[in-house]
């Protein structure tokens, strides 16, 4: 999309908003997909909590995605998409059993990463077939050094508990039917993750009945120039060889599988907002928006960088500025940033604003949530509104316990 469709949608729409550009989603799908054209079944699950609005979902659903998901909400929300239970896969952490047994119940592949719910649930569903997820204690430090560590994290059954697990198997006669890892941010470099991969295959041989192994995400997408990016092509060729070794020894092909959020829809997203006023310190140029980290808090949560386009003055002189936001809390956006040069009014494109932005926001100062479009087919298309003042007083109740006397 261009920046003329932006500032479109701007006017129309009003700010701040979310734009996301089903074409760019296609694109990085079907990039992923290719990279894996050698191995016979792949499927990819889109991470849901990245962006997780039901009309996003259903795009993805037309591009033959599944879906990976953390809450039982999540789960719903892909159902209304109108997503198979079989397409979906659960992968929740420190949630109660009762939940992971209500997700099973629908039919949705359950994923569990804790001996002791695994225990209790093969103790109660011999029959439903669960997926394991590994924590295979791999993390990149720097480069190409690969490093032993995360020993304390909180994700996945540890590789050095194999032995425990395969006890709690085969007393209660489960089926396993997929090996799991999802390594998060650590993984940058893909002999890194060929290595983390390694262990997974040597975890999987433990295990017969498996239908699919699934290499989580972690994928870096750029967020400015000379970031680094996950080179999939690359990724595809090394670990597409590695896998058909295994099926070979295995005996029989199994699906490959990932569950990519940030790498989908990262770039997809872009977050509009109109700059309220400019303000001049003794030392600093201030930029203040119409929005705060109660709509996009990763610069102020993770010190992400993302990318700030003054789309009102593309081409002007490029002048320092902080962004800052409207709400009462330190909120900036970008600190002595040069950008094309702004005037009151001017619309500011965040760019990255896919993944992990809208799903972060919040009612903070009692601020609505922004609306969300999707540009689909060169055309936008509302898929959220703005939220209004009942939403904000919608679950409250005004308790009448003050009257006097
Ligand atoms: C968050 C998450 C993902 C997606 O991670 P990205 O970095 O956005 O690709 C995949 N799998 C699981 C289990 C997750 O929790």
């Amino acid at each position: 999309m261009t920046l003329k469709n932006l500032q479109s949608i701007a006017l129309e729409y009003g700010c701040p908003v979310y734009v996301y550009d089903a074409h760019k989603i296609q694109d990085q799908y079907n990039r992923l997909k290719n990279a894996f054209h050698e191995v016979s079944s792949v499927k990819i699950n889109y991470a849901v909590k990245a962006l997780s609005n039901i009309s996003v979902l259903k795009f993805f659903k037309t591009l033959g995605s599944g879906l990976d998901t953390v809450s039982i909400q999540e789960v719903k929300l892909g159902l209304e998409a109108g997503f198979s239970p079989k397409d979906i896969i659960y992968t929740p952490n420190g949630v109660a059993i009762e939940e992971i047994e209500a997700v099973a119940q629908l039919g949705v592949q359950i994923n569990i990463d804790n001996l002791s719910i695994l225990e209790q649930f093969g103790t109660r569903h011999p029959d439903v077939p669960v997926c394991i997820r590994i924590n295979p204690h791999v993390m990149a430090g720097g480069n190409t050094n690969i490093s032993v560590g995360h020993i304390d994290s909180k994700f996945g059954i540890s590789i050095h508990q194999i032995p425990l697990l395969l006890r709690i198997v085969d007393n209660t006669k489960m089926t396993i039917n997929g090996i799991h890892m999802h390594t998060g941010s650590d993984i940058l470099d893909i002999d890194v993750f060929i290595y983390a991969s390694e262990i997974l295959f040597e975890t999987a041989k433990h295990f017969s009945d498996l239908d699919f192994i699934d290499f989580g995400s972690g994928f870096k997408v750029p967020y400015k120039e000379g970031d680094i990016e996950t080179n999939i092509e690359e990724l595809g060729e090394k670990l597409s060889s590695r896998f058909h070794k295994f099926c070979e020894n295995y005996g029989r092909e199994i699906t490959l599988a990932f569950e990519p959020g940030k790498f989908l829809v990262s770039e997809a997203g872009f977050f509009l907002t109109k700059v309220n006023a400019i303000k001049q310190t003794t030392s600093t140029v201030f930029a203040q928006i119409d929005s705060g980290f109660n709509h996009f808090i990763r610069p102020m949560l993770y010190g992400a960088r993302h990318h700030i386009e003054n789309i009102s003055n593309p081409d002007g002189k490029e002048r320092f500025y902080s962004v800052v936001g409207y709400i009462c809390e330190t909120d900036t956006f970008a600190n002595n940033r040069r950008i094309a040069e702004i005037n009151e009014g001017d619309i500011l494109a965040f760019h990255n604003a896919g993944a992990y932005c809208f799903t972060m926001s919040s009612n903070y100062n009692s601020r609505y949530r922004p609306a969300e479009v999707l540009w689909y087919n060169d055309k936008a298309h509302l898929i959220r509104k703005r939220e209004s003042f009942n939403d904000l007083v919608n679950n409250q109740i005004l308790i009448d316990l003050y009257a006097s006397g």
